[in-house]
């Protein structure tokens, strides 16, 4: 029942009957209801929303991190000894 709506009437008071021919229609205006797609598209433009400021964020934590390891490379004592005698 839920994976229907009425388009015209506000989705918290609606109420639906089956018609005489078993269509499902609205217990306001009498239209007949329309079927929900998998994600409706008010959901879906949140979730671009919301992936729009996070995956700045995801992405500097990932560099973040890859500088952090970077940094700690020269602090092996065996790779700075290379590093010196290297130069
Ligand atoms: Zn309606």
């Amino acid at each position: 029942m839920s994976r229907y709506y009425c388009p015209f009437c506000s989705s918290r008071y609606q109420f639906y009957e089956t018609r005489s021919d078993g269509v499902l229609i609205c217990g306001h205006c009498r239209d007949p209801l329309v079927k929900k797609g998998f994600i409706n598209s008010r959901r879906f433009i949140g979730v671009v929303a919301a992936s729009a400021f996070l995956a700045p964020i995801v992405i500097m934590i990932i560099y973040v991190i890859n500088d952090f390891t970077k940094e700690k490379f020269p602090n092996n004592s065996e790779t700075l000894v290379l590093l010196t005698i290297d130069k």
